[in-house]
């Protein structure tokens, strides 16, 4: 087999996830059905988490390369923004940048690392056995056939993938439908009740139960969104007219404000969804193919993303034959629950953001409740992923965590703990100048990186009393001790997360 796995979609989700297969020694291939890269971005946001990630991969200072930082994420509009400076992180703020941007990078890094990219080829069927799986891709030269040993949809809402794999894909029905362009205005738009501070000019129609908020992008184009709460659902795909975007602009702002140069337009809905599963056999779903729902928050290209972090070592690792017979079934068993909270959040938000008179109280309630440090915490967590814990037997509060980016003295000098993270292995960090773990550890060198730091710099708190800490490739931590003796624990987390050691 040429590939050992096939990524279908070059969307955010499938192009990092490429990267990584690639990086854990996977021969990978993506298709993509557009021929060219789109030219329109949906996605305007990264949140900390994912800046995190972009950070162990070495990948951060091309994404941070003229991009705005927006100091705090939002939650539903409600004007109060998310704080992320409670969180221990290089990276306290919302990146922005365009999804097309992002794509951009990617598919120069999965190019860079060795990854094959096939452009103008759609997915059209599927077939698998215990051996293998056999993808039909039509591409500009017709229908081909292309075998490899596990397939990954990443092919988006409408998935192809998860539709040819018969998963159910149940959820909530929408409530809202809004309309959604790029343009620019020969005229001011209004200043009225907007959208909070980060979409200052709007009109808010509590009578008709709609809204327009205008956000400023590059070079005097607005994003503009015109939501309604009470209509009757268009077929979301149809085509959009400007002069729809127009009529719409007239009915809730009473002026379309001299619109023109219109890039791009799109609906959107509050539908949400989740695949009842995310693996049939050697065939995967990661990102939109299995959970849909607002972009309130701007949360689903990160959820993508960093679903496609938690698979791609796994993934790799079991093509390489190093994983553990059950490593695979942590990738659902830890990202469903992520999701999960997504659905919730935006369930919530698409409450929150209905102007419906009945529901002042409680948009009133949940400023108030943004404005305790508390909730704004937890919800700031929620929506920049920096609070996620995997469900990872141990004791330890970081266990299933994030690591925090310690600044280090170590063996290989002064350095931040995600430099040690860009060729995706595991690390074991040790704190205590005994060198039991790091022995211990040995036996797994060709896949768990060793650092052996002399003092913490900063973020120390973080590791107080502990003597070793060992951290997935994914910058999760599996296993954290305190004494020197605590090895037992060491060892059986180094197999279930690294497999068999070297003979
Ligand atoms: C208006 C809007 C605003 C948004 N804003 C944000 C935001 O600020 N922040 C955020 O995090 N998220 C946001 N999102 C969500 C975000 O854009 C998506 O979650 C993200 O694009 C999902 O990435 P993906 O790679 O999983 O899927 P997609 O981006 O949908 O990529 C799927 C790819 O698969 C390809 N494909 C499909 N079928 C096939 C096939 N059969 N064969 C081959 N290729 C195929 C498609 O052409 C596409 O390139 C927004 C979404 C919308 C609509």
């Amino acid at each position: 087999m040429p590939y050992d796995v096939v990524v279908v979609g070059a969307g955010p989700t499938g192009l990092m996830l490429a990267c990584e297969l690639q990086l854990a020694g996977s021969r990978t291939l993506v298709i993509e059905r557009l021929e060219r890269p789109a030219d329109f971005s949906k996605a305007l946001g990264v949140h900390a988490r994912t800046v995190e990630l972009l950070d162990l991969r070495g990948l951060c200072a091309d994404f941070l390369q003229d991009a705005r930082k927006l100091p705090g994420g939002n939650f539903a509009s409600l004007g109060v923004p998310l704080e992320l400076t409670p969180f221990d992180t290089e990276h306290p703020y919302v990146l922005f940048v365009p999804q097309v941007r992002t794509e951009e990078l990617l598919t120069r890094r999965a190019l860079e690392l060795g990854v094959e990219l096939r452009r103008g080829h759609t997915l059209t069927a599927l077939e698998q056995d215990d051996q293998s799986v056999t993808a039909t891709v039509t591409g500009p030269d017709g229908p081909t056939q292309i075998t490899s040993s596990y397939l990954v949809g990443c092919d988006g809402g409408g998935s192809t993938v998860r539709k040819l794999l018969g998963i159910d894909f149940p959820g909530e029905k929408p409530h809202m439908l809004a309309l959604i362009a790029d343009a620019r205005f020969r005229e001011e738009l209004p200043r009225g009740e907007g959208m909070g501070p980060m979409r200052p000019r709007g009109v808010m129609r509590h009578d008709l139960r709609a809204w327009f908020s205008a956000f400023p992008l590059e070079g005097g184009v607005f994003r503009i969104t015109v939501a309604f709460f009470d209509r009757p659902f268009a077929d979301r795909r149809a085509p959009i007219t400007d002069e729809d975007l127009r009529v719409a602009l007239r009915e809730v702002a009473g002026d379309d404000f001299g619109m023109y140069d219109v890039r791009w337009r799109s609906r959107l809905t509050d539908a949400s969804r989740q695949a009842t599963r995310y693996r049939e056999g050697r065939v995967l779903l990661a990102g939109d193919s299995c959970h849909i729902h607002l972009p309130a928050g701007g949360q689903g290209l990160n959820l993508g993303f960093q679903d496609a972090v938690n698979l791609g070592w796994k993934l790799g690792a079991t093509v390489t034959g190093t994983a553990s017979p059950h490593l695979l079934e942590t990738y659902e068993a830890e990202r469903r629950p992520v999701a999960d909270g997504v659905l919730r959040n935006t369930r919530a938000q698409a409450v929150l953001i209905d102007p419906d008179p009945r529901f002042r109280g409680l948009q009133d309630l949940m400023r108030d409740l943004l404005r305790q440090p508390e909730t704004n915490r937890y919800l700031a967590g929620l929506v920049s992923a920096l609070d996620v814990r995997y469900p990872i037997d141990g004791e330890h509060p970081l266990v299933g965590r994030r690591m925090p980016d310690l600044l280090l003295d170590a063996d290989t000098g002064r350095r931040r703990l995600s430099t040690h993270f860009h060729a995706a292995h595991g690390v074991l960090l040790t704190l205590s100048p005994d060198p039991h773990h790091a022995e211990l550890a040995t036996p797994w060198k060709d896949r768990v990186d060793l650092v052996t730091a002399t003092d913490v710099l900063e973020r120390g708190p973080a590791v107080e009393g502990l003597s070793a800490v060992l951290i997935r490739p994914d910058g999760y931590v599996c296993w954290a001790g305190s004494a020197a003796d605590d090895t037992e624990g060491l060892t059986s987390a180094l197999r279930t997360w690294f497999g068999s050691p070297l003979s």
